[in-house]
């Protein structure tokens, strides 16, 4: 199987199949892998029965009180999110958010839409930020504000996906800077993948020091196999 790297592409990206100028033809599309049903309603890790916190929340819980996300982080959405957080691939916008967007139907909406942020530098090496892709999109859909400046990353820290629980934590230290504008606001932070939660736990807690009144997680795909 092969990515192309084209902004605009008329067949599946996954199997090159016609897909009507949609991102996946239908096939793939329905094979794209779904959340289980039995899910912590804070850190949507699964659980034995729908609507019980798991023992990691219960014992120490989260500065977030809501995790949605649209897909498990399994093959072939890991493919889907690198071909659109590193080749340009905005044809996946719609695939990748259509299940937030169905869910927010029946949810309580929050005030506002913060994407993670990304630091200069790395904004600079790749040319943008997925997650204020992603945000950008669901505030059009939702119609719902999206705060761009109200936080940064004030250094530059280590792609997360290889370090260890430990050093993540350590790694994200303070990494985070939000401003008075959040004050009193119920804020959903986007980003495409959660994979142990220490980012979004650290911008949470930067939001609620600003005066956030609440926060939630919205996410493309969550690792459900985490270490
Ligand atoms: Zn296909
Ligand atoms: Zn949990």
């Amino acid at each position: 199987m092969q990515i192309l790297p084209t902004l605009w592409q008329q067949n599946c990206v996954l199997c090159t199949d016609d897909a009507k100028n949609a991102a996946l033809c239908p096939t793939c599309q329905s094979d794209l892998p779904n959340m289980p049903d039995s899910l912590c309603p804070i850190c949507a890790l699964p659980v034995s029965e729908p609507g019980i916190l798991c023992g990691s929340c219960l014992k120490h819980p989260p500065a977030y009180g809501r995790t949605l996300a649209a897909y498990a982080y399994s093959f072939p959405l890991d493919r889907l999110v690198h071909a659109f957080k590193y080749h340009h691939q905005f044809s996946l916008l719609d695939t990748l958010t259509a299940p937030l967007v169905e869910a927010l139907q029946y949810h309580p909406r929050p005030d506002a839409i913060l994407p993670m942020p990304l630091h200069p530098g790395r904004l600079r090496e790749r040319g943008y930020n997925q997650a204020l892709l992603l945000a950008q999109h669901l505030a059009r859909q939702l119609k719902l504000p999206l705060l761009t400046h109200s936080c940064q990353r004030t250094r530059a820290t280590a792609e997360q996906a290889h370090l260890t629980r430990e050093q993540r934590l350590e790694n994200l230290r303070g990494a985070f800077a939000c401003d008075a504008t959040v004050q009193g606001l119920h804020i959903a932070i986007v980003d495409d993948v959660m994979t142990s939660g220490s980012s979004v736990q650290h911008l949470a807690q930067s939001l609620k020091q600003a005066g956030a009144s609440a926060v939630e997680c919205w996410v493309v795909a969550r690792a459900l196999h985490i270490h």
